[in-house]
C-alpha cells in the first residue's frame, strides 16, 4: 500500500452523496493522506470507467445503478454479495478486486446504536429491492419471522428464507401485520423526493408504541416516521445505516477503525449545506 491512496464512490446521480464528506472526515481523523472522490458514471460507461479510472483506485463504494453490474466485474465477491446479489464496496489488492456488501452489517450496527435488539423479533419489511435484500439477509438469522410487503409480490417471493413470508402492499392482512410487528423497516423510496408524501403504511394503519420503526430514507422526515412518532414509537432514519456501512467499507480499505463521531458530524454538516 502506498502512502497516499485514492478511494471513491461511483453512481449516477452522485452529486448529493454524503460519502465524500463522510470519508474525508474519517481519513483526516485517522491521519491518512488519502483522497475520496465522487465519480458520476452512467450505466453504459461502467466498463470503460472500470478499466481506466477504476483501476487506479485502492477501493470504492458502489451505488445506484451499478450495485449488480459490478459483481460481474470483480474477481470475486464475499458471501454477503452472493446472498444479496449486490456489491456496495470494492477493494483492490494488487491486480485482484473483491466485492463486498456492507449494507447488512451497517443496518445491524445502526439498530444496535439505537438500542434495538432484533433477536426473536417479528419484522415487517416494506420493499424487496437491493436494500430490502440486505436488511432481510441481516435479520434472517435473528428474527422470529420476517414479512416482506412489496408493490410487486413476485419480487418479494424471490427473497428466500426459512422464516420469510411475502405479501403485496395492498394485502388485506397488512394492517394487522403492522400491529404485530416489533420492527418495521421501510426499504423503498416511499417518503423521498417525488414520493415525499407517500407512506408504505396501509391507509389508517396504526403502530404499537413498542414497535421500533426504521426508515432507510435519510435527509428528510418521512410520512412513515411522522406516523410512527405520533404512535409513540422509537424511530430511526437511514442516516445511521449509511454511516455504519461506510465505516465498514473504511475498515476494509484501510484496516483502521474509523472515527464514527467525525463521520456523523461531516454528514450532518453536508446535509445542512445541501438543504440550503
Ligand atoms: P431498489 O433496488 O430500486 O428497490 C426499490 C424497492 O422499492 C422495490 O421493492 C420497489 O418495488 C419499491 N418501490 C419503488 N417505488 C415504489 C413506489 N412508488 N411505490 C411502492 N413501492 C415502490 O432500491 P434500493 O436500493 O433497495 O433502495 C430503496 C430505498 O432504500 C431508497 O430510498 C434508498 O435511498 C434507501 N437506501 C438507504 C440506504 C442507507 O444506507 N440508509 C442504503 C440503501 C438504500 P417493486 O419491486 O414493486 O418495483
Amino acid at each position: 500500500m502506498s502512502a497516499s491512496e485514492r478511494l471513491g464512490v461511483i453512481g449516477d446521480p452522485i452529486a448529493h452523496s454524503l460519502s465524500p464528506a463522510m470519508h474525508a472526515a474519517a481519513l483526516e481523523a485517522a491521519g491518512l493522506d488519502w483522497t475520496y472522490e465522487a465519480h458520476r458514471v452512467a450505466g453504459p460507461d461502467l466498463p470503460e470507467w472500470w478499466l481506466t479510472v477504476g483501476r487506479r483506485l485502492r477501493g470504492f463504494n458502489v451505488t445506484i445503478p451499478h450495485k449488480t453490474a459490478v459483481s460481474a466485474l470483480v474477481d470475486d465477491v464475499d458471501t454477503v454479495c452472493h446472498a444479496t446479489g449486490a456489491v456496495n464496496t470494492v477493494l483492490r489488492a494488487g491486480h485482484r478486486t473483491r466485492g463486498y456488501n456492507t449494507d447488512p452489517v451497517g443496518f445491524l450496527c445502526a439498530l444496535s446504536e439505537a438500542g434495538f435488539n432484533p433477536f426473536g423479533a417479528n419484522v415487517l419489511v416494506f420493499g424487496a429491492g437491493g436494500a430490502a435484500r440486505g436488511v432481510v439477509h441481516a435479520l434472517e438469522p435473528l428474527a422470529r419471522r420476517i414479512v416482506v410487503a412489496n408493490r410487486s409480490v413476485e419480487s418479494a417471493q424471490r427473497l428466500r428464507g426459512e422464516r420469510l413470508e411475502a405479501v403485496s402492499l395492498d394485502d388485506a392482512s397488512l394492517p394487522a401485520r403492522v400491529r404485530q410487528a416489533d420492527l418495521l423497516v421501510n426499504a423503498t423510496p416511499m417518503g423521498m423526493r417525488h414520493l415525499a408524501d407517500v407512506s408504505p403504511l396501509p391507509q389508517g394503519a396504526t403502530i404499537r408504541s413498542e414497535t421500533f420503526v426504521s426508515d432507510l430514507v435519510y435527509g428528510h422526515d418521512t410520512p412513515l416516521l411522522r406516523t410512527a412518532r405520533r404512535c409513540g414509537c422509537v424511530v430511526q432514519d437511514g442516516l445511521e445505516m449509511l454511516i455504519q456501512q461506510g465505516a465498514e467499507s473504511f475498515r476494509l480499505w484501510t484496516g483502521v477503525e474509523p472515527d464514527i463521531a467525525a463521520m456523523r458530524r461531516a454528514c450532518r454538516d453536508r446535509m445542512e449545506i445541501l438543504s440550503c
